[in-house]
């Protein structure tokens, strides 16, 4: 049974600024759409430079009282808004499912993996703890470090994660004692109107976590605003690259997210079954749009007949639907747009050469009328292709044949992107070397999304990530705070 919207429309969505839920009535809007009915859900109002003044203002009022507030308590806000969370994960991934088109099941992961972030955080009081040496300076003369909060912090999020993303900054921005301001993509902010309530419920103080809705001009007057410390980006990589740029000038921190193209090297050792079963989920999986999907494999001596038959038939069964529906294996892309860029994609693999070995460009779904494409196979792909070397974001696997390891890993780095890469193999020896030569952020060897848990840094390589420290557990943590140095001499 088709599980019931939480609301069909969520009207003209409301801003969280210092405590209060703020319309933004002047201004442009645009419509927010379910991507499976094509039909509008809400109406995003997109913040003027005016509106920023006003959040970030907010949220600077807020800083000094809440960095006074000691780590323990900080932390219990983030126990009661994890219980908060689970209470309502029905709901957060119900919306999450109307709005961005995935599965029931990946929305219902995507809530999980943003209460996991929240635990994380609620044990800011160790991870946030400096350390000291007794004579460290000299005899007489201690030395320490203590880590510090640094004011107000932004965050801007990609649609693909309407909620997760956002989970891998901001818990632990405020848990060390800044405030906050979250500005979701545009495509599919819905989720926050709800998230919000839930952060209001838990008793954060007015001010500590704001939410501002906008688009690039949001974004811009956010990095560019005097009291915003730093910036935590995720999106496409020419974005994450402007950002960067945008926030260095300013002399800020920033930690920028870019695009993929991620890999998966498949060699003739492999466990056959299970490796068909990894790549269809990581190919396949929310229609293609995660930032670690498999969007190309790489089939190493000889293995590859066997394979692209086995993916071809698993990817053939898959069933294409509303993601509130539990019995969709797949849901539809974001938007219209993305629909004719995937599709476009198709076109260009075909008119370079590859081979359309499954075609979903004309796939449709009864009774909804939404922006759906099909599990596509281009076969023969060449390392030079374009569609061997951008990012497509959708439903469709690239297939590529490689005589060795050391040629799979040259076609790995012939791509600008290093978000992520997979091995299947049983030869630890093989494994390692892979571990060992591959320049990506986020390997799996035997797994075909290497997502990091909560505690381990969400990060990327090259053109995939720009900045030092990653998201999540103790490198957000570093992020958000300022080590200070403390000599003392007593006597
Ligand atoms: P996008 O770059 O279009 O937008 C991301 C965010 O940036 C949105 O909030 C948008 O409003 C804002 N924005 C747009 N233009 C801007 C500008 N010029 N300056 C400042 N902000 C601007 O990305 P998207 O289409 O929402 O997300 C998909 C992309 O995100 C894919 O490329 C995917 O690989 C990537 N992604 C990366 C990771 C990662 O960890 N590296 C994770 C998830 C998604």
């Amino acid at each position: 049974m088709v599980l019931p919207e939480v609301q069909s429309h969520y009207g003209r969505l409301r801003n969280y600024v210092g405590g209060t839920w703020i319309e933004e009535r002047d201004g442009e809007s645009l419509p927010v759409m379910n991507p499976a009915t094509a039909r509008e859900i809400a109406q995003v109002p997109l913040a003027a430079k005016e509106s920023v003044e006003g959040v970030v203002a907010a949220a600077q009022e807020a800083f000094p009282a809440w960095r006074a507030t000691p780590p323990l308590e900080r932390a219990r806000k983030f126990f009661a808004l994890r219980d908060l969370m689970l209470r309502d994960a029905g709901v957060l991934a119900r919306i999450i499912s109307q709005d961005q088109g995935k599965t029931i099941e990946e929305a219902r992961g995507e809530v999980q993996r943003a209460i996991e972030n929240v635990e994380v955080a609620a044990g800011i009081p160790s991870l946030m703890m400096g350390y000291g040496l007794e004579d460290g300076a000299a005899a007489g003369v201690d030395e320490e470090v203590v880590s510090q909060p640094l004011g107000v912090f932004a965050g801007i999020t990609p649609f693909n994660f309407p909620l997760m993303v956002a989970f891998w900054f901001w818990p632990y921005a405020v848990a060390t004692g800044n405030t906050y301001v979250l500005k979701p993509s545009e495509q599919d902010p819905v989720v926050h109107q709800h998230m919000f309530r839930l952060i209001e419920e838990a008793g954060f103080p007015p001010g500590v976590v704001n939410l501002v809705n906008g688009a690039k001009e949001t974004s811009e007057a956010l990095i560019d605003h005097p009291n915003v410390q730093g910036v935590s980006f995720v999106g496409s990589t020419p974005v994450a690259k402007a950002v960067y740029a945008r926030a260095g000038a300013r002399g800020k921190r920033a930690q920028c997210g870019g695009g993929a193209k991620n890999f998966l090297v498949v060699m003739p050792d492999a466990r056959m079954d299970r490796t068909v079963e990894a790549v269809l989920n990581s190919a396949y999986g929310m229609a293609g749009q995660r930032c670690l999907a498999g969007s190309a494999v790489v089939a190493v001596e000889g293995v590859h007949d066997a394979f692209l038959e086995k993916v071809r038939r698993g990817a053939e069964t898959l069933r294409l639907g509303s993601g509130l529906d539990p019995a969709t294996d797949m849901g539809p892309v974001v938007s219209s747009a993305a629909k004719q860029r995937v599709e476009s994609y198709v076109d260009l693999g075909a008119s370079e050469g590859a081979r359309l070995a499954l075609d979903g460009r004309t796939a449709t779904v009864a009774d909804y009328p939404g922006y759906f494409v099909g599990p596509t196979i281009l076969d023969a792909v060449a390392r030079d292709m374009r569609v061997a070397r951008e990012e497509i974001f959708g439903p469709v696997l690239g297939v590529l044949e490689a005589d060795s390891l050391d040629d799979a890993v040259e076609t790995i780095h012939g791509s600008v992107f290093g978000n992520a890469a997979s091995i299947f193999t049983q030869r630890g020896a093989t494994a390692r070397e892979f571990r060992s030569r591959v320049r990506c952020g986020n390997l799996g060897i035997n797994v075909g999304v290497a997502a990091p848990i909560a505690y381990f840094p969400f990060g990327g390589a090259r053109e995939s990530f720009f900045g030092t420290l990653h998201g999540q557990g103790r490198d957000a943590v570093r992020f958000f705070t300022q080590h200070k140095v403390v000599i003392s001499r007593w006597s």
